[in-house]
């Protein structure tokens, strides 16, 4: 096993969109620390590499398909992590998709659904299967992956913008309405990460563009972001739940 600063042997976590970029690091990172790590993606291939990449590394994980825009498919999802974990400890809500680029005034009404659907419904879904599986064991902690587009606006991305804002107000909602089940709730803004969402989606001068527009004068990993969602979903983040933690080269202080 590696060096980890956490241990989190005998917990599950379930982790959506966990196939590619900062759902697989994290996923990554709690299979190092012991974890009982359920993969799940929309694409079964990349789901299991990730899960036997980290079985072959001596942890534990087991894959599961699931689009988080179907509510009955979270449902078993959270049904297959406490069959195959005995209890749901921990949950990211990490699956999501940057949808089109348009202004408002044309932006096309069948990504604005989809944008929601993925980003906002699916982040609704997962809490609300997850919190009830955690209560009957007794706590957890989830983190939902927002961005900082959940504080900030960003031209030609308003579906992503409202999305990413909704994630930030219901993580703090629900963790006010859990805190009393041992349930802690918070949600984290990465700035632009050097994943496959962006490689996918953009030109190599686009990228470029955007990694000057962080203070830092590059873009983040996907491993910087595990970093912060490890430590939330830790037991020494034991007092902080409601909170949307920012982790962005300094982005947003401008
Ligand atoms: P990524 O590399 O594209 O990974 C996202 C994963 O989610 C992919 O495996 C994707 O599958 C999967 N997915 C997409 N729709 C899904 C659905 N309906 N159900 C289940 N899985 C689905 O993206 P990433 O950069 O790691 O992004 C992860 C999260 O971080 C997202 O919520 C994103 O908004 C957020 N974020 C990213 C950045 C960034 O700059 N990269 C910045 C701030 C926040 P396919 O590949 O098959 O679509």
């Amino acid at each position: 096993m590696s060096d980890t600063r956490f241990d989190f042997h005998d917990r599950t976590a379930i982790i959506t969109g966990a196939g590619s970029g900062i759902g697989a690091a994290i996923a990554r990172e709690l299979g190092a620390s012991g974890a009982h790590v359920i993969i799940s993606d929309m694409d079964a291939s990349s789901a299991e590499a990730i899960a036997a990449e980290i079985t072959q590394a001596g942890g534990r994980a087991d894959a599961c398909v699931a689009d988080v825009a179907d509510a009955a498919a979270v449902e078993k999802l959270v049904d297959f992590a406490v069959e195959k974990g005995g209890a749901l400890h921990m949950a990211v809500n990490n699956a999501g998709i940057g949808g089109p680029s348009a202004p408002l005034g044309e932006y096309p009404l069948d990504g604005w659904r989809k944008v929601i659907d993925v980003n906002l419904n699916g982040v609704f879904y997962g809490m609300r299967y997850q919190i009830p599986a955690m209560r009957a064991g007794g706590g957890g902690a989830i983190v939902n992956i927002g961005s900082i587009l959940s504080s900030v606006g960003f031209a030609n991305a308003s579906a992503y913008v409202a999305a990413k804002h909704a994630v930030a107000g219901m993580t703090k909602t629900a963790a006010m309405e859990h805190a009393g089940d041992g349930i802690r709730i918070n949600a984290v803004g990465p700035a632009f990460i050097d994943t496959p969402l962006l490689s996918k989606n953009l030109d190599a001068s686009v990228i470029e563009q955007l990694a000057g527009l962080h203070p830092v004068g590059r873009l983040g990993t996907a491993e910087e972001v595990s970093a912060l969602v490890c430590f939330l979903l830790s037991k020494r983040a034991s007092f902080i739940t409601g909170s949307y933690h920012l982790v962005d080269g300094a982005y947003t202080a401008r």
